[in-house]
């Protein structure tokens, strides 16, 4: 692919650094783009993230569409699962997100999604760059410019939606102590609203929004969640959970304060939720648990395993009817919902899990089978990822090899390591699985040293 015509969509749409790679006109000319790309029918959404360049960026946003004589209504500040299920359910025929997720403060970016509020396929992603690269958008003249007004109903249509899908009656009795650590992203003006109308005695942490992300980032990881452990053990909490920037991601952690990847709360959840959708079956990526396969198995469901990306998750859910999805970063998709991932929306699946089966978070999760994991990451020029992914092929001589993405080799029948390169960031990343703790320390090592050297060659 020519440098004229590369890519724009990366793993989660598009994303950049304002002021840097991504400035006022290209956003303005894309936007234009999307906006002719959809039906004039109903209008687009608009909506955005805490970031401090998103309020530019939306009128920016705003700008190309209306100048494609599309329609728009703004949205403002919402979590990005409120944004989309608002996308489905208030009639509208497409929207524009500005968000980074959890990309560090400076990035900024925009997911597109179509009208049932999911991330648009990347056949539509090609079809939109296209239009983009050959400048055949729609330029409306004075008459035909498109219209726009504000959106006002999203967050509560949100929890509103959210408390429809839940027993708020068991949940309320549980009266649950939760701790959330907004990470002074989006969910600051969701999440903690939802818990006090479940019954819940809400306690926040990073409570604000607040574009520079000041509290601990915007990105959730076990390391970085010490003070959510500290006040879940200090308030006697229920379980805590700490959301991502646009707050679709989330990771728990027990009333004991210990924080669990996405893919085993994912499986606790799994095992919850395929008691009400039989036969499931679950859509996950190659780089999750393997824990969520015997779940799955044990109540006679089947796994459905995909490329690493949200988009790959719902899009497969969608084409298989699946009602469940998971990640190993903490996304978690209740199809019943939206088939997208939903920090909220997983909070309070999770407060009637534990309300129904009257259980705590803790004993709950360590009734599931344990398994090791090893996760690292190594800095790989993008133009060299190809090659490296090529060496590593030929210097893997063992096990057996599944290329759904990247190398995911299984060196026994519960041990298994991925080698793939990343969608959004110059590097390797290197995720490694087993019952066994030693095996993983030693699979890992082993390939550690492919690895590095790969990159070096
Ligand atoms: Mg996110």
């Amino acid at each position: 692919m020519t440098e004229q015509n590369r890519k724009l969509f990366g793993t989660n749409g598009i994303r950049g650094i304002p002021g840097r790679d991504l400035t006022l006109e290209f956003i303005a000319e894309m936007a234009q783009s999307i906006g002719s790309y959809f039906s004039r029918d109903h209008p687009l959404l608009i909506g955005h993230d805490v970031r401090n360049s998103s309020p530019a960026i939306s009128k920016a946003v705003l700008s190309g569409v209306l100048s494609s004589g599309s329609n728009t209504q703004e949205a403002g500040l919402a979590p990005t699962p409120a944004h989309q299920y608002a996308v489905r359910t208030l009639g509208y025929n497409g929207g524009i997100i500005v968000t980074a997720s959890h990309n560090p403060p400076e990035y900024n970016g925009m997911k597109v999604v179509g009208s049932d509020g999911v991330e648009i396929s990347r056949e539509t992603e090609r079809a939109i760059e296209a239009v983009y690269y050959e400048k055949k958008y729609n330029k409306a003249d004075w008459k035909s410019l498109g219209r726009t007004n504000k959106e006002t109903r999203v967050v509560e249509n949100y929890i509103t939606g959210i408390m429809s899908q839940v027993d708020r009656a068991k949940i309320s009795e549980r009266k649950a102590t939760v701790v959330l650590d907004v990470g002074n992203g989006a969910q600051a003006v969701a999440a903690p609203y939802l818990c006090e109308r479940l019954g819940c005695r809400v306690i926040t942490i990073n409570g604000q929004a607040d574009g520079n992300f000041p509290g601990r980032g915007p990105e959730p990881t076990p390391t970085v969640l010490h003070d959510l452990s500290s006040a879940v053990k200090s308030y006697r909490a229920d379980f805590g959970v700490a959301y991502d920037g646009d707050g679709d991601r989330s990771l728990f952690c027990d009333e004991n304060g210990e924080i669990y990847w996405g893919d085993r709360t994912g499986s606790l959840l799994v095992d919850y939720l395929l008691g009400k959708h039989k036969g499931g079956p679950v859509v996950t990526t190659v780089s999750t648990s393997q824990l969520v396969d015997i779940v799955a198995k044990s109540h006679d469901a089947r796994v459905i395993w995909t490329t690493v990306g949200s988009v790959d998750v719902s899009r497969a859910m969608i084409n298989s009817s699946a009602p469940l999805g998971l990640e190993e970063n903490g996304g978690f998709f209740y199809g019943p919902h939206i088939p997208v991932r939903d920090g909220a929306m997983t909070t309070a699946l999770v407060l009637e899990a534990l309300a129904l089966t009257k259980t705590t978070f803790s004993k709950a999760i360590n009734a599931l089978p344990k398994f090791y994991q090893k996760k690292a990451k190594f800095e790989c020029p993008a133009e060299k990822r190809e090659q490296v992914m090529k060496i590593l092929e030929e210097r893997s001589k063992e096990g057996k090899i599944d290329r759904t993405d990247g190398l995911k080799i299984w060196l026994d029948n519960r041990t298994w390591i991925l080698l793939r390169p990343s969608g959004t960031e110059p590097l390797i990343r290197v995720y490694a699985e087993s019952n066994d703790e030693s095996n993983v320390e030693s699979a890992y090592k082993r390939y550690q040293g492919l690895v590095e050297d790969a990159i070096a060659a």
